[in-house]
């Protein structure tokens, strides 16, 4: 059976929240008046994301592009990219932040990722326009859909947070830490603790292991 990856990139390749880290850098009179409303659900993430985004002057974005490429990733991803190559497993990365920015900071590595979607930022206007080709009910990218389009696949998820339940949802086996854990624990839905890539790999080849049909 066809196997695939999808990972989250925010707090799940990369160590911290670099998106909100940057939203916060980069628009921080948007971010004060509108992140508050994205967490109590006033506000959903496919209006209250491009409205942050969209009070950033285009000139400013090669700074955040520049920003994004300091960020650290997390422990094990290259080791990780070498286990997926020797199984054949594609790596989609599934983001609702820019492309521009996901690839920034993934360049090195750029030829071992089969597909990168997330939402994309216009520079030809003043201010950054966002747009989505992805965008689906509440989300900016509806990394459920995107799934979907794999078929009958074995799909494994990665991510960190609520904006990735959707993606869990419809993942054979999921991988979750930090909030995405802590809200699968709640719903009693099965899941793999990690905090490094390391500990991924290490599952999945004696998963690998456990089930050589699925390999
Ligand atoms: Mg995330």
């Amino acid at each position: 059976m066809k196997t695939v990856l999808f990972s989250d990139f925010d707090g799940t390749i990369t160590e911290q929240e670099t998106f909100s880290l940057l939203m916060r850098e980069f628009a921080p009179e948007a971010s004060r008046r509108i992140v508050p409303r994205l967490l109590s659900g006033e506000t959903t993430l496919r209006e209250g994301v491009p409205a942050i985004l969209e009070t950033i002057p285009s000139e400013r974005f090669p700074e955040m592009i520049d920003r994004m490429r300091t960020m650290s990733l997390r422990p094990g991803f290259p080791e990780f990219l070498d286990f997926l190559e020797r199984h054949a497993i594609p790596l989609v990365v599934l983001s609702g932040s820019l492309v521009e920015l996901v690839i920034a900071r993934l360049a090195p590595y750029r030829t071992r990722i089969a597909r990168v979607v997330a939402a994309h930022a216009d520079t030809d206007a003043p201010f950054l326009r966002i747009r989505s080709e992805t965008a689906g009910g509440d989300e900016l990218v509806h990394k459920a859909a995107v799934m979907r389009e794999y078929g009958e696949a074995l799909k494994i998820a990665v991510g960190d947070s609520v904006t990735d339940l959707t993606m869990a949802r419809e993942a054979d086996l999921i991988f979750a830490r930090s909030i995405l854990a802590e809200r699968l624990s709640k719903e009693n839905r099965p899941h793999v603790r990690y905090e490094t890539f390391f500990e991924i790999s290490n599952y999945l080849e004696s998963f690998f292991k456990r089930n050589p049909s699925l390999d």
